[in-house]
């Protein structure tokens, strides 16, 4: 290992890891009552290892649909997707998942929430308490273990949800706008201390949002989607150090990155992909 991979272990180039996620040519139409929707079309997409990619598109682009094809819950029209070299062909351990509502179950403890997807393979629970303790500590919750969700706020419910998705050890993480439902003041500071959990798990992220600052704030790579049906129409890398804190917006590199991609999305009420278009 050389010097340059202990001190900066994420920027010396990631063709030298294996991916850990490989889409190419992936299409998803669905069949509807009236005739079809096309989701996406043609998406290639590649995360190594350890990489932390966002995904950034206007609503109904096909956002949720890419992870649910990635996470094995829905079959592609066309196109493959493998995980860790190997082709998804339904829902997989080494995929964790978080959604945008933390879906907790509320009669359960928060402890017993983070053993949910131990208990969905079959698993002795009771062999994985420590294991759960130790994700509980990481995203901050140890003290919270046995109180229930509706004594949680949101952002800690969230947390919650975070703690289960990588309860399986998944190497790949999936992340559907988890932090949508927040106030904004949580929400930066989720993705502050997800930015620290990412960066003390190793683990791939997939993460989803149509919140420029979101994006730039924690991604190694942006992939941006055109509207319906979803199209990459660029990957930027952010070439911003870590770690990167509240302060980065204020950053001249960050301003030129938000002013990029603004561009890509004019306001009318809704999101609406000008440049996509016009191409
Ligand atoms: P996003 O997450 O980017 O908002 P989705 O992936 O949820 O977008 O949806 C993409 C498009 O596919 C939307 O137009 C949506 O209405 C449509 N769609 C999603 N799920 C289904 C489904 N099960 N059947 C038919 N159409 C669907
Ligand atoms: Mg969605």
């Amino acid at each position: 290992m050389t010097a340059a991979r202990i001190l900066s272990p994420r920027r010396d180039g990631e063709a030298a890891k294996t991916p850990q996620l490989v889409i190419s040519g992936l299409g998803v139409t669905y069949a509807t009552r009236g005739g079809s929707v096309k989701a996406l079309d043609g998406v290639d997409l590649t995360i190594a290892e350890g990489e932390f990619v966002t995904v950034l598109g206007p609503s109904g682009c096909g956002k949720s649909t890419l992870l649910k094809i990635v996470s094995g819950l829905l079959a592609p029209s066309a196109g493959t997707v493998t995980v860790g070299g190997r082709t998804v062909q339904g829902p997989q351990a080494e995929v964790g998942i978080v959604f945008q509502q933390a879906t907790l179950l509320p009669w359960r403890t928060v402890l017993e929430n983070v053993l949910v997807p131990i208990r969905a393979l079959g698993k002795p629970a009771e062999a994985y308490r420590d294991k759960a303790m130790d994700l509980l500590r990481l995203v901050g919750l140890e003290s919270f273990a046995d109180n229930y969700p509706n004594e949680l706020s949101g952002g800690m419910q969230q947390r919650v949800g975070i703690a289960r998705g990588l309860m399986n050890d998944p190497q790949l993480l999936l992340m559907d706008e988890p932090f949508s439902a927040l106030d904004a003041m949580t929400r930066e500071r989720m993705a502050a201390e997800l930015q620290t959990i990412w960066m003390e798990t190793q683990k791939a992220v997939l993460f989803i949002t149509h919140s420029i600052q979101e994006a730039i704030t924690l991604a190694d790579r942006i992939v941006v989607l055109s509207e319906r049906p979803g199209r990459v129409v660029e990957v930027l890398p952010v070439d911003l150090p870590r770690p990167r804190l509240a302060d980065v917006v204020s950053s001249p590199r960050y301003s030129e990155l938000y002013a990029h991609l603004r561009d890509y999305f004019r306001v009318d009420g809704k999101l609406t992909n000008s440049k996509a278009a016009a191409a």
